[in-house]
Protein backbone atom coordinates (compact mmCIF):
# COMPACT_ATOMS: atom_id res chain seq x y z
CA UNK A 1 0.00 0.00 0.00
CA UNK A 2 1.66 3.54 -0.81
CA UNK A 3 -0.71 6.06 -0.88
CA UNK A 4 0.76 9.51 -0.08
CA UNK A 5 -1.02 11.95 2.56
CA UNK A 6 -0.26 15.29 3.63
CA UNK A 7 -0.93 17.19 6.65
CA UNK A 8 -0.91 20.73 7.13
CA UNK A 9 2.28 21.12 5.28
CA UNK A 10 3.74 24.44 5.31
CA UNK A 11 6.91 25.45 3.35
CA UNK A 12 8.41 28.84 3.33
CA UNK A 13 12.09 30.29 1.92
CA UNK A 14 13.61 32.75 4.38
CA UNK A 15 10.43 34.94 5.49
CA UNK A 16 8.38 33.84 1.96
CA UNK A 17 5.63 31.48 2.56
CA UNK A 18 5.29 29.54 -0.52
CA UNK A 19 3.42 26.82 1.03
CA UNK A 20 1.06 28.23 3.11
CA UNK A 21 -1.09 25.06 4.74
CA UNK A 22 -1.76 22.38 2.23
CA UNK A 23 -3.53 19.03 2.91
CA UNK A 24 -3.67 15.97 0.11
CA UNK A 25 -4.69 12.77 -0.18
CA UNK A 26 -2.89 10.55 -3.34
CA UNK A 27 -4.34 7.55 -3.38
CA UNK A 28 -2.43 4.24 -3.45
CA UNK A 29 -2.26 3.22 -6.94
CA UNK A 30 -3.70 6.68 -8.72
CA UNK A 31 -2.20 8.96 -11.64
CA UNK A 32 -2.23 11.77 -9.91
CA UNK A 33 -1.65 14.84 -11.68
CA UNK A 34 -0.42 18.31 -10.20
CA UNK A 35 -1.20 21.13 -12.17
CA UNK A 36 -1.04 25.07 -12.25
CA UNK A 37 0.80 28.34 -13.42
CA UNK A 38 4.67 28.49 -13.09
CA UNK A 39 5.75 29.66 -9.58
CA UNK A 40 2.81 28.15 -7.99
CA UNK A 41 4.85 25.70 -6.05
CA UNK A 42 4.47 22.32 -7.65
CA UNK A 43 8.01 21.43 -7.77
CA UNK A 44 8.79 22.50 -4.36
CA UNK A 45 5.84 19.91 -3.19
CA UNK A 46 7.45 17.08 -4.89
CA UNK A 47 10.77 17.83 -3.54
CA UNK A 48 8.87 17.52 -0.15
CA UNK A 49 7.54 14.17 -0.56
CA UNK A 50 10.82 13.06 -1.92
CA UNK A 51 12.81 14.75 1.36
CA UNK A 52 14.43 16.94 -1.16
CA UNK A 53 13.65 19.75 0.87
CA UNK A 54 12.07 19.88 4.32
CA UNK A 55 8.85 21.21 5.12
CA UNK A 56 8.79 24.12 7.64
CA UNK A 57 5.64 22.46 9.21
CA UNK A 58 3.30 19.61 8.69
CA UNK A 59 3.84 15.98 8.35
CA UNK A 60 4.27 13.20 5.12
CA UNK A 61 2.77 9.98 4.87
CA UNK A 62 3.82 7.31 2.41
CA UNK A 63 1.68 3.82 2.45
CA UNK A 64 0.42 4.71 6.03
CA UNK A 65 4.31 5.27 7.73
CA UNK A 66 4.96 9.03 8.88
CA UNK A 67 8.14 10.04 6.43
CA UNK A 68 8.37 13.59 7.43
CA UNK A 69 12.18 12.74 9.05
CA UNK A 70 12.96 9.89 7.04
CA UNK A 71 15.80 10.43 4.48
CA UNK A 72 14.93 10.58 0.47
CA UNK A 73 16.73 6.88 -0.39
CA UNK A 74 14.37 5.38 2.50
CA UNK A 75 11.04 6.63 1.04
CA UNK A 76 10.12 4.28 -1.47
CA UNK A 77 9.93 6.60 -3.98
CA UNK A 78 11.70 7.65 -7.10
CA UNK A 79 11.80 11.24 -8.93
CA UNK A 80 12.12 11.16 -12.82
CA UNK A 81 13.12 14.59 -13.78
CA UNK A 82 12.47 16.73 -17.06
CA UNK A 83 16.20 17.06 -17.35
CA UNK A 84 17.04 13.58 -17.65
CA UNK A 85 21.07 13.75 -17.19
CA UNK A 86 22.19 9.83 -18.47
CA UNK A 87 25.97 9.05 -18.42
CA UNK A 88 27.31 9.49 -21.89
CA UNK A 89 30.14 7.34 -21.45
CA UNK A 90 28.06 4.60 -20.57
CA UNK A 91 25.72 2.29 -22.42
CA UNK A 92 21.87 1.84 -21.61
CA UNK A 93 22.04 -1.12 -19.91
CA UNK A 94 24.79 0.20 -17.60
CA UNK A 95 22.62 3.25 -16.90
CA UNK A 96 19.86 1.84 -15.79
CA UNK A 97 22.16 -0.84 -13.70
CA UNK A 98 23.80 2.17 -12.33
CA UNK A 99 21.38 2.71 -9.00
CA UNK A 100 21.46 -0.85 -7.89
CA UNK A 101 24.92 -1.41 -8.31
CA UNK A 102 25.52 1.17 -6.44
CA UNK A 103 22.90 -0.42 -3.95
CA UNK A 104 24.73 -3.32 -3.96
CA UNK A 105 21.86 -5.29 -5.23
CA UNK A 106 23.27 -8.92 -6.44
CA UNK A 107 23.68 -9.31 -9.92
CA UNK A 108 21.54 -11.68 -11.20
CA UNK A 109 18.59 -9.89 -9.30
CA UNK A 110 20.67 -6.57 -11.29
CA UNK A 111 20.06 -8.61 -14.48
CA UNK A 112 16.66 -9.52 -14.14
CA UNK A 113 15.12 -6.04 -13.22
CA UNK A 114 17.37 -4.54 -15.72
CA UNK A 115 15.93 -7.17 -18.10
CA UNK A 116 12.11 -6.47 -17.28
CA UNK A 117 12.72 -2.53 -17.27
CA UNK A 118 13.92 -2.67 -21.01
CA UNK A 119 11.11 -4.90 -22.31
CA UNK A 120 8.60 -2.45 -19.94
CA UNK A 121 10.02 0.59 -22.08
CA UNK A 122 11.02 -1.00 -25.31
CA UNK A 123 14.59 -0.75 -24.93
CA UNK A 124 15.74 -4.46 -25.32
CA UNK A 125 17.09 -3.76 -28.53
CA UNK A 126 19.14 -0.69 -27.49
CA UNK A 127 21.05 -1.97 -24.30
CA UNK A 128 24.71 -1.93 -25.88
CA UNK A 129 23.95 1.62 -27.15
CA UNK A 130 25.10 5.10 -25.92
CA UNK A 131 22.85 7.51 -24.99
CA UNK A 132 24.39 9.40 -27.85
CA UNK A 133 22.91 6.86 -30.42
CA UNK A 134 19.41 7.52 -29.17
CA UNK A 135 16.25 9.39 -30.20
CA UNK A 136 14.87 11.87 -27.25
CA UNK A 137 12.04 9.66 -26.56
CA UNK A 138 14.17 6.93 -25.77
CA UNK A 139 16.77 8.58 -23.62
CA UNK A 140 13.51 9.82 -21.62
CA UNK A 141 12.26 6.45 -21.60
CA UNK A 142 16.29 5.13 -20.01
CA UNK A 143 15.64 7.71 -17.74
CA UNK A 144 12.42 6.24 -16.58
CA UNK A 145 14.01 2.58 -16.50
CA UNK A 146 16.05 3.97 -14.00
CA UNK A 147 13.47 4.85 -11.67
CA UNK A 148 11.72 1.32 -12.76
CA UNK A 149 14.27 -1.06 -11.53
CA UNK A 150 14.89 0.31 -8.06
CA UNK A 151 11.26 -0.59 -7.72
CA UNK A 152 9.27 2.36 -5.76
CA UNK A 153 5.93 2.30 -4.65
CA UNK A 154 5.61 5.75 -5.54
CA UNK A 155 7.02 7.52 -8.91
CA UNK A 156 7.04 11.41 -8.82
CA UNK A 157 7.38 12.93 -12.50
CA UNK A 158 8.27 16.81 -12.92
CA UNK A 159 7.64 17.83 -16.17
CA UNK A 160 9.09 14.51 -17.74
CA UNK A 161 8.08 15.57 -21.39
CA UNK A 162 8.35 19.36 -21.73
CA UNK A 163 12.04 19.45 -23.87
CA UNK A 164 10.32 16.96 -26.06
CA UNK A 165 8.87 17.97 -29.46
CA UNK A 166 4.78 17.63 -29.93
CA UNK A 167 5.01 14.26 -31.63
CA UNK A 168 7.03 12.77 -29.33
CA UNK A 169 5.47 14.01 -26.28
CA UNK A 170 1.82 12.62 -27.56
CA UNK A 171 4.01 9.11 -27.79
CA UNK A 172 5.33 9.42 -24.42
CA UNK A 173 1.79 10.38 -23.12
CA UNK A 174 0.63 7.18 -24.11
CA UNK A 175 4.06 4.52 -22.66
CA UNK A 176 3.33 6.78 -19.57
CA UNK A 177 -0.11 5.52 -18.95
CA UNK A 178 0.81 1.78 -20.35
CA UNK A 179 3.75 2.16 -17.99
CA UNK A 180 1.23 2.76 -15.27
CA UNK A 181 -0.98 0.14 -16.03
CA UNK A 182 1.84 -2.30 -16.12
CA UNK A 183 3.91 -2.04 -12.56
CA UNK A 184 1.98 -1.47 -9.65
CA UNK A 185 2.75 2.01 -8.02
CA UNK A 186 1.48 5.44 -7.38
CA UNK A 187 2.06 8.30 -10.14
CA UNK A 188 1.93 11.72 -9.19
CA UNK A 189 2.94 13.89 -12.27
CA UNK A 190 3.37 17.45 -12.36
CA UNK A 191 2.66 19.29 -15.64
CA UNK A 192 1.50 22.63 -17.32
CA UNK A 193 -0.07 20.72 -19.80
CA UNK A 194 -3.44 20.90 -19.60
CA UNK A 195 -3.74 17.90 -22.24
CA UNK A 196 -1.18 15.61 -20.50
CA UNK A 197 -3.33 16.36 -17.53
CA UNK A 198 -6.69 15.68 -19.03
CA UNK A 199 -5.50 12.12 -20.46
CA UNK A 200 -3.36 11.07 -17.57
CA UNK A 201 -4.94 11.75 -15.03
CA UNK A 202 -7.70 9.86 -12.61
CA UNK A 203 -7.20 12.44 -9.55
CA UNK A 204 -6.20 16.11 -11.46
CA UNK A 205 -4.92 18.54 -8.31
CA UNK A 206 -5.48 22.30 -9.27
CA UNK A 207 -2.89 24.77 -7.43
CA UNK A 208 -2.79 28.38 -7.23
CA UNK A 209 -0.31 30.60 -5.20
CA UNK A 210 0.72 27.59 -2.83
CA UNK A 211 -2.89 26.57 -2.49
CA UNK A 212 -5.16 23.80 -4.17
CA UNK A 213 -8.18 24.76 -5.59
CA UNK A 214 -9.82 21.86 -6.34
CA UNK A 215 -9.03 18.22 -6.74
CA UNK A 216 -11.57 15.66 -8.78
CA UNK A 217 -11.47 13.64 -11.95
CA UNK A 218 -10.48 14.94 -14.91
CA UNK A 219 -14.44 14.76 -16.03
CA UNK A 220 -15.62 16.37 -12.82
CA UNK A 221 -12.99 19.58 -13.12
CA UNK A 222 -13.96 19.79 -16.85
CA UNK A 223 -17.95 19.83 -15.84
CA UNK A 224 -17.88 21.31 -12.44
CA UNK A 225 -15.20 23.63 -12.02
CA UNK A 226 -15.26 25.39 -8.40
CA UNK A 227 -13.91 28.41 -9.08
CA UNK A 228 -12.94 30.78 -12.39
CA UNK A 229 -9.71 29.89 -11.92
CA UNK A 230 -9.69 26.00 -12.56
CA UNK A 231 -12.61 26.66 -15.69
CA UNK A 232 -9.84 28.80 -17.19
CA UNK A 233 -7.26 26.28 -16.40
CA UNK A 234 -9.01 22.86 -17.70
CA UNK A 235 -11.52 24.66 -19.91
CA UNK A 236 -8.93 25.92 -22.40
CA UNK A 237 -6.12 23.87 -23.37
CA UNK A 238 -3.38 25.73 -25.42
P1 LIG B 1 6.47 25.49 -9.85
O1 LIG B 1 7.17 24.18 -9.89
O2 LIG B 1 4.99 25.37 -9.65
O3 LIG B 1 6.79 26.34 -11.03
P2 LIG B 1 8.21 26.00 -7.59
O4 LIG B 1 7.83 24.98 -6.60
O5 LIG B 1 9.46 25.78 -8.37
O6 LIG B 1 6.97 26.30 -8.56
O7 LIG B 1 8.38 27.39 -6.84
C1 LIG B 1 7.36 27.91 -5.97
C2 LIG B 1 7.87 29.22 -5.38
O8 LIG B 1 8.92 28.95 -4.47
C3 LIG B 1 8.41 30.19 -6.41
O9 LIG B 1 8.06 31.49 -6.04
C4 LIG B 1 9.91 29.99 -6.30
O10 LIG B 1 10.60 31.16 -6.65
C5 LIG B 1 10.08 29.67 -4.82
N1 LIG B 1 11.24 28.81 -4.56
C6 LIG B 1 11.40 27.53 -4.99
N2 LIG B 1 12.55 27.00 -4.54
C7 LIG B 1 13.15 27.98 -3.82
C8 LIG B 1 14.38 28.08 -3.08
N3 LIG B 1 15.22 27.03 -2.99
N4 LIG B 1 14.66 29.24 -2.45
C9 LIG B 1 13.80 30.29 -2.52
N5 LIG B 1 12.64 30.27 -3.18
C10 LIG B 1 12.31 29.14 -3.83
MG1 LIG C 1 8.42 23.35 -11.35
Amino acid sequence: MAEVRLKNVTKAFGSVTVIPDLDLMVPDGSFTVLVGPSGCGKSTLLRIIAGLEMPTAGTIEIGGEDVTDEEPSKRGISMVFQSYALYPHMTVKENIDFGLRLAKTPADERERRVAEAARILALTDYLDRKPGQLSGGQRQRVAIGRSIVRQPKVFLFDEPLSNLDAALRTQMRVELAQLHQSIDATMIYVTHDQVEAMTLADQIVVMTAGRIEQVGAPMDLYDRPQTVFVAGFIGSPK
